[in-house]
């Protein structure tokens, strides 16, 4: 991926009446990036690629590609940002005709057509006798290859991708999953991709926008997202979490509700006299310290608590325990070393300073 930016966007307001879909939203998209887009339902991941594409118009702000405005010359004049819909093949056309409809749009001579068409199919790893099989004769994740290798004949200068897979069952999104970020790496084209599961991101990307309600809450790459996340809601948004509310007072001494936190430890926290905070730790960073073989490095912070359940996530143990002010703690741990405990039982959860990290602010 190079540096260069291919896309940016400033200051972009969407107004539907009453309603703001999008506020103020910044974004600076990478040559040969792929971006994920990603919030719940209703954040305003769709009204932003509508923009991008010229499928709607900005309330205010600018889109730049490549340093040109193009938020305000129509769609059918922009460079070409080709929105991947599957769904939008001839169903009654052969592959090859699907795949050279933009092609033939572009007037581009039929012996050309075909050879470009093959050469797609190649790059999708479909083979080429596919080029003279019908789409109803297909199957789902053919027909996805077939759609992409269209996309792709468009030639476009960056590839929007809207909730692509959420139609396929689990194990064709797994292997189109693969398949995607194989043909992103291959074909070195920008892609920008929306979702709403968190998995696809995280499996594909290089880099992560989280939306919330109109806005970009925070863009990174995901594991500085999973591990440092800027507020409460990216870090619930990643997974399960443990949160505590931390507190630093005028003096300095730190306040955190329930857990056993020496000041020296505290004070390497980062909280600024007056400063409140979240101190966040992921299930897998928590280890129950009363285990005979806990193991691993001495914990520098811990909470007491109470068993409550264990659950099986397959290759991982869940367990979750009850902290001292009745809140829901999480530990996960690797099947290998299982607790074993009965519910009621007391127990001490504890982590090193490395593993958990201070929201700030929030
Ligand atoms: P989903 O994941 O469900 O597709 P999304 O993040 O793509 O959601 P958008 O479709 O961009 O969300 O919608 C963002 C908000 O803007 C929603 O509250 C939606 O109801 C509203 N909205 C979108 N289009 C219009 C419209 N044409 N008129 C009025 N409100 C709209």
């Amino acid at each position: 991926m190079s540096e260069k930016t291919i896309l940016q966007i400033a200051g972009l307001y969407k107004r539907f009446g009453d309603f703001t879909a999008l506020h103020s939203i910044d974004l600076k998209v990478r040559e040969g990036e792929f971006l994920a887009i990603v919030g719940p339902s209703g954040s305003g991941k769709t009204t932003l690629i509508r923009l991008f594409v010229g499928m709607d118009e900005p309330t205010d702000g600018t889109i730049w590609l490549r340093g040109q405005r193009i938020d305000t010359v129509p769609a059918n004049k922009r460079p070409t940002c080709m929105v991947f819909q599957s769904l939008a093949l001839f169903p009654h056309m052969t592959v090859g005709r699907n795949i050279e409809f933009p092609l033939k749009v572009a007037g581009v001579d039929p012996a050309q057509r075909r050879e470009r068409a093959l050469e797609l199919l190649d790059l999708l790893r479909l083979p080429r006798e596919y080029y003279a099989k019908r789409i109803h004769q297909c199957s789902g994740g053919e027909r996805q290859r077939v759609a992409l290798a269209r996309a792709l004949a468009f030639d476009p200068e960056i590839l929007f991708f809207d909730e692509p897979l959420s139609a396929l069952d689990f194990r064709l999104r797994k292997t189109l999953e693969k398949e995607l970020k194989d043909l992103h790496a291959r074909t070195g084209k920008t892609f920008v991709y929306i979702t709403h599961s968190l998995e696809e991101a995280m499996a594909m990307s290089d880099r992560i926008a989280i939306m919330r309600a109109g806005r970009f809450e925070q863009i990174a790459p995901a594991d500085e997202i999973y591990s440092r996340p800027v507020s409460r809601f990216v870090a619930e948004f990643m997974g399960e979490v443990n949160l505590f509310p931390v507190r630093a007072d005028d003096d300095g001494v730190i306040r955190a509700d329930g857990l056993a936190l020496d000041p020296a430890v505290a004070a390497r926290l980062g909280l600024h006299a007056g400063e409140a905070g979240t101190l966040m730790v992921r299930p897998e960073n928590v280890a129950m310290v009363n285990r005979s073989d806990a193991g691993g490095a001495a914990p520098e912070i811990t909470i007491g608590g109470h068993l409550r359940a264990e659950y099986n996530l397959g290759s991982r143990l869940q367990y979750e325990v009850e902290g001292p002010s009745g809140q829901r703690l999480t530990v996960e741990t690797l099947r290998e070393n299982r607790f074993g405990g009965a519910p009621g039982d007391a127990v001490t959860l504890g982590w090193t300073l490395d593993r958990c990290h201070v929201i700030h602010g929030d």
